[in-house]
């Protein structure tokens, strides 16, 4: 009999997972259920980028149209246009199936400029009104330089924001079938990599609200940009945004791991400019968080040779980048030799940390870009 209620009231217990259902609702449950298939992951995974919100800032909602449409972040009519063939550019196989599939090997793959590039984060009315300017292509004036950060910086944290969602719900339910030791070994596992997700995404967001209130006031004054300016529009483009974890002698200058401090995010965007000419733009905003490391980053770029900045700027755009796209002429006249090595050092920052003193190792020849001037407003 005693035994009985004893039995009864383990299963009356919350479970440990810390989901706030009986433990007999929930994993009492979970090593008997069928386990879930890779091909129902992608799927959950895909599906978590929803079209929800509207990334304007706040105050600008009643203006909102009802559709939330693909945004660009490498705007189409400029950028892209101008590397496509046919209206394609190749890119490296981004989604997870692919990644799966082959088994984590990366593949180069033809897409049409309309569908790439895009996160579902504005609204029709204000992804045309707040980013026409630079449709005509980017300047380096304030304006166009905060527009051009805005947008990748609202990518980011949508990104962040459905990952994480994704995270916490959807992947926290794939240890079905699994064993209690394995149960154990990947809730904490997800809750580790959900933390880290999170405390990303938290810091974004309040980058994020520092800018919509610099965007409704027309105020650039906390924009940190260094530009170099190149002979030809680059056949590589990207937007991009990361933490400045180490630079280019490989000296590491924050540390990720320590979730209590909060970091700046630096976005670096490779544009078409005017006359026919390149950018490779960074920039950042001054006094949300202090980022030493941000200066450092550029100043270690800043004091290589012009020839070396070219080489650690397109290593960089590979270690750092999943938003890249390249022209498919450019690609195919490179040897197999340079394109191998392009992957490797796209696919190696998946398993490693990247070092960006590496760029030594890079091919001289990969592109043919000069730099003709530094635009920026940090004193260096
Ligand atoms: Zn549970
Ligand atoms: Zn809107």
């Amino acid at each position: 009999m005693l035994r009985r209620i004893k039995r009864k009231k383990a299963k009356e217990k919350v479970c440990w997972c810390g989901s706030g259902k009986k433990f007999i609702l929930c994993h009492g449950n979970v090593g008997h259920q069928e386990k879930v298939k890779i091909s129902d992951i992608i799927k959950d995974f895909n599906q978590s980028f929803t079209k929800d919100k509207c990334y304007a800032p706040d105050i600008y909602h009643d203006e909102c149209s009802s559709n939330i449409i693909g945004a660009h972040t490498v705007s189409k009519s400029t950028n892209l246009k101008h590397i496509a063939k046919d209206n394609h550019v190749y890119c490296f196989s981004p989604n997870l199936g692919e990644i799966v599939k082959n088994e984590g090997k990366i593949e180069v793959e033809k897409k049409s400029i309309k569908k790439t590039s895009t996160f579902y984060g504005f609204c029709s009315h204000h992804d045309t009104k707040l980013f026409l300017p630079l449709d005509q292509g980017v300047q380096l004036d304030p304006e166009h330089l905060f527009l051009n950060h805005y947008r990748i910086i609202s990518r980011e944290l949508y990104l962040k924001e459905r990952i994480a969602q994704f995270q916490s719900t959807k992947f926290k339910s794939y240890d079905k079938s699994k064993t209690p030791h394995e149960q154990l070994h990947h809730q904490i596992t997800t809750d580790l990599i959900f933390t880290g997700t999170d405390t990303a995404r938290k810091d974004l967001q309040q980058i994020k609200i520092a800018m919509d209130k610099m965007l409704v006031s027309n105020d650039y004054s906390q924009l940190r940009y260094y530009a170099l300016v190149i002979d030809t529009p680059p056949e590589i483009m990207s937007a991009g945004v990361w933490h400045a974890t180490s630079d280019f002698e490989n000296t590491q200058l924050i540390d990720l791991t320590d979730l209590e401090t909060s970091y700046n995010s630096i976005s670096a965007s490779t544009l078409f400019y005017l006359e026919n000419k390149g950018v490779i733009l960074f920039s950042w905003i001054e006094g949300v968080f202090d980022c030493p490391e941000c200066y450092k980053f550029i100043q270690s770029l800043n004091n290589l040779s012009r020839e070396d900045q070219i080489k650690a700027v397109i290593y960089w755009l590979f270690a750092s980048n999943e938003n890249i796209y390249f022209s498919p002429e450019w690609w195919d006249s490179l040897s197999s030799d340079q394109r191998q090595q392009l992957i490797d050092i796209f696919q190696g920052t998946v398993k490693s940390v990247p070092n960006y003193l590496k760029y030594k190792t890079l091919n001289n020849n990969i592109v043919d870009w000069t730099i003709e001037k530094v635009e920026t407003n940090i004193d260096l």
